[in-house]
């Protein structure tokens, strides 16, 4: 898995980390010169600051238009909607404060503000944006998607039942805040979920044919960090580890940001729409069998990570991993959440995305299918 070794990075948000940072919000949102703000929240963050007022308290004196409907896998329809809303609102910026889900509907409304049709017209590749959205700033309940450093939108199309994905140059947020003191309190199986999507993302992005040498540094850390760190988070509610989780998520968001993902991504999918799993266990439940499949492709940088962590080889970390998986209450195996063996040929069919063609050792359907045989 050679790192390309001639490279661009330009990560175009600015990103701003600190406990107790969310204060700064208000701050951010009217350096953009705007007076209203149209403020998508998700629901447990409306409920930590109190409802309604809270909110329009945060973003004084900014008139606030609020918008906390949106739903777990964003749906097409919400998207729109609110867009026709902030468009109504006549705002000027857009505050997007909740887990991925509220971030990345928040993406979808920007764009749609300053380029005409439906999220669907994008998402099908009908329409390309032509100007960038509306100023967005990102602020992250959950540790995590990164999809506040990221160009990505993952919007539940229902009628397909499929989840695309827009990846514009123009949806990158302008601002990330990153406050770990919002993610104090997740539940533990939305903080389990967050964490282990993080921890996949970055794994992804490690073993990448499209990682560079900056890409490969962050996901490195992002995976140590994570890998130290998640189970005192998440089980433990530990305030230093949830830090360390706040930290391993934005930087591995950042470099995901660039490169985007490999062959596991898009198989969380199916396992998503068809059996309701959270999207980072959907995720996460790839990763021991994959490292292993992709052993034979990992090269010298894997060496450095396993002597890091500890690990003897890929063998060892799908060991370790699957161990770890289970401390934190996580599904390991294909049949544990009701995947039966007649599904797995309709899951390769359709969890076969733009990334898979980045995984380190080149696969077909019928090696994905042997994968996943595997893992029932
Ligand atoms: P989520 O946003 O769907 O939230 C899950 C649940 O957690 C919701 O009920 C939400 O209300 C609740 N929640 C959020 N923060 C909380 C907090 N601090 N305390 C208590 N409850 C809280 O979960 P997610 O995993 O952050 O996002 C998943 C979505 O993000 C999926 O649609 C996934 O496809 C997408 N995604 C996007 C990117 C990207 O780069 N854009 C990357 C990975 C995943």
């Amino acid at each position: 898995m050679p790192a390309t070794t001639s490279w661009n990075f330009h990560l175009p948000t600015r990103i701003h980390f600190g406990w107790n940072r969310l204060a700064e919000v208000g701050g951010l949102a009217r350096e953009t010169g705007a007076t209203r703000v149209f403020a998508m929240v998700g629901r447990s963050f409306l409920a930590r600051v109190g409802g309604e007022a809270g909110v329009v308290e945060l973003l004084a004196p900014l008139a606030v238009t609020i918008f906390a409907e949106v739903e777990e896998n964003p749906s097409i329809a919400t998207v729109d909607g609110a867009a026709a809303l902030c468009r109504a609102s006549g705002a000027g910026v857009i505050v997007a404060i909740g887990g991925g889900s509220v971030l990345d509907a928040a993406k979808g409304v920007a764009l749609l503000q300053t380029n005409d049709g439906s999220i669907r017209d994008y998402l099908d590749q009908v329409k390309k944006p032509t100007r960038r959205g509306l100023p967005l700033i990102a602020v992250p309940t959950t540790a995590g998607t990164g999809s506040e450093v990221t160009p990505f939108a993952v919007i539940t199309n229902p009628e397909k039942n499929t989840k695309p994905a827009i990846a514009f140059p123009q949806s990158f947020p302008d601002h990330a805040l990153v406050d770990p003191e919002l993610t104090v309190g997740m539940p533990r199986e939305i903080a389990v979920s967050t964490g282990l999507d993080a921890f996949t993302q970055s794994l992804e992005g490690f073993w990448s044919t499209r990682a560079t040498e900056m890409t490969r540094a962050m996901s490195f850390r992002s995976i140590v960090l994570l890998w130290r760190h998640l189970e005192a988070a998440c089980l433990d509610g530990d305030r230093a580890a949830i830090e360390q989780v706040a930290l391993g998520s934005v930087i591995g968001g950042a470099q995901m940001g660039i490169i985007g993902n490999t062959a596991l991504h898009p198989l969380s999918y199916p396992l998503t729409l068809g059996h309701s799993l959270r999207h980072g266990l959907a995720c996460v439940i790839y990763a021991p069998a994959f490292l292993r499949f992709n052993a034979p492709a990992l090269g010298p940088w894997f060496d450095d990570l396993a002597a890091v962590l500890g690990v003897s080889g890929p063998e060892h970390f799908a060991d370790a991993l699957t161990a770890k998986m289970e401390r934190l209450g996580a599904p390991t195996r294909l049949s544990q959440i009701g995947v039966v063996r007649a599904e797995l040929p309709e899951i390769v069919r359709t969890g076969v995305g733009g990334s898979t063609a980045a995984n380190p050792r080149p696969l077909t359907p019928d090696d994905i299918l042997k994968v996943l045989e595997g893992m029932l």
